[in-house]
């Protein structure tokens, strides 16, 4: 019998590779924190209603994408495909407008949309999302694509391109959809088989098609910056000139589109080509008719999200896995002593140290290899000896040098001994580089 392996499209995250979700992590809480961004956490499962209203059902991800089930007291339930609906639940539910002025959420977690399986698409993956809900400013929009940026410059990702769009407003759409079938129906033969259902459905997401033909269909195809009013025009240039002061280069991307009604306004994708097909790294934009559309009052909203990863895709290629390593490794032979180990690992770790303790029982020649291995700072050496008279060998790992101490001294001195871990620290830092 075979062990059970993981399902398809979903994947383990091991400790070699888990300093790099938590870099990211760190990176985006300070950086989000810093503007003032709360996190919050909702529900992984909802009522699937919610997403069938909050991301529409004429979309991919409604249509064919979700993981939706029953479970035993016959409730419909879907694993959240996204963030932004279960976000914007949680603040109608729990009255979070009813201070007024804005709301900065964040959130981090696993996503489940049943996709085909590649490189930088997975049936679990994760993201990392915001949404500035109750201001329709175009600084919130320069505000929250200026902190996707910082994220993204912060954690060293070069050669990213911002593209930028506006999709207006209900009106402008509807003029800008006219136009679009009018234009796309001379080729509707041409057009893939997923387009041409969209032609009547939902014809602005045709001009997001990957099909070969029908991207060069839509090369001709109107730009709905034609069709922007002058309400929509205003709030467009000066999301660009705000862009432009903060030095944040774009370009234009007509293509870039959200198809449903509740989507206003500005949209946006920052794109790597290092990450072959699968070249989004972050997608947003704002979505004024969102809340009123799940039941709240008309509150205007901006958001993005981060596929997390296609970032870490993408961060591998310019550093190294970040690891931890002790501060202090630990070995022992002998009953007493491995056991007098064990309480003095325990102490300095209650210290603030980073300890690791040898569990081998093993000679002290190999035990002293895996303390070099494990790249600590100092190694603590106890054998019969050392328990007898309740002392200990501290070993630094770089110069060879030892010293005996007694236990209780090491314990009592704890803040000589941190400084010279720092300084020893420092040395082999410089070193490395
Ligand atoms: P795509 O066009 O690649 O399918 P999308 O438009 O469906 O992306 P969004 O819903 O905007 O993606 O999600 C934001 C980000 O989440 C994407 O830019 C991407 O980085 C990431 N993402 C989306 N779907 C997946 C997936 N199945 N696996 C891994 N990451 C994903
Ligand atoms: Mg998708």
């Amino acid at each position: 019998m075979g062990t059970i392996q993981t399902l398809p499209g979903t994947r383990d995250i091991l400790p070699e590779e888990i300093g790099y979700w938590q870099y990211v992590e760190k990176i985006t809480t300070q950086i989000l924190s810093r503007a003032m961004y709360q996190e919050i956490r909702s529900p992984i499962f909802e009522q699937t209603s919610l997403f069938e209203r909050g991301i529409g059902e004429a979309t991919d991800v409604v249509g064919k994408e979700m993981y939706t089930f029953k479970d035993r007291g016959d409730r419909s339930l879907t694993l959240r495909p996204e963030g932004t609906a279960g976000v914007v639940r949680a603040f109608l539910q729990n009255n979070l407008y009813a201070t007024g002025g804005v709301q900065r959420l964040w959130y981090h977690g696993p996503m489940f949309r049943y996709e085909r399986p590649q490189a930088g698409r997975q049936r679990q993956f994760h993201q990392i999302g915001l949404e500035l809900l109750g201001s329709g400013d175009p600084r919130a929009d320069v505000e929250v694509i200026a902190l996707a940026t910082d994220i993204l410059k912060k954690l060293g990702l070069q050669s990213l391109k911002l593209d930028l769009n506006s999709v207006g407003d209900r009106n402008d759409r509807q003029r800008y959809r006219e136009a679009l079938v009018n234009y796309f129906l001379p080729y509707k033969d041409e057009l893939d088989p997923d387009s041409q259902d969209r032609l009547e459905k939902n014809p602005l997401r045709i001009l997001d098609s990957k099909n070969q033909r029908t991207k060069e269909i839509n090369q001709n195809a109107p730009s709905i910056l034609q069709y922007l009013g002058d309400q929509s025009k205003q709030h467009f240039d000066q999301v660009q000139q705000l862009l432009t002061e903060l030095n944040i280069s774009y370009q234009l991307n007509s293509c870039l589109v959200r198809g449903l009604d509740y989507y206003t306004h500005t949209a946006f994708e920052i794109q790597s080509d290092d990450l072959g097909a699968q070249a989004t790294v972050c997608g947003g934009g704002r979505y004024d008719g969102l809340v009123a559309e799940l039941g709240g009052p008309q509150t205007p909203a901006v958001g993005w999200a981060i596929g997390m990863e296609r970032l870490i895709i993408l961060l591998k290629q310019i550093q190294n896995s970040p690891h931890t390593s002790p501060d202090i490794y630990i070995v022992s032979k002998g009953e007493q002593a491995e056991g007098q180990a064990l309480i003095l690992a325990q102490k300095l770790r209650f210290q603030g140290l980073t300890v690791e303790l040898d569990l081998s029982g093993s000679a002290f020649g190999k035990q002293f290899k895996r303390a070099d291995r494990s790249q600590a700072i100092a190694c603590l050496i106890l054998g019969d000896n050392e328990a007898t008279n309740q002392t200990v060998q501290l070993k630094w790992l770089a110069t060879k040098q030892q010293e005996t101490l007694d236990q209780s001294q090491l314990i009592q001195n704890i803040g000589e001994l941190k400084v010279q871990l720092d300084r020893h620290k420092q040395k082999t830092d410089l070193s490395s580089e």
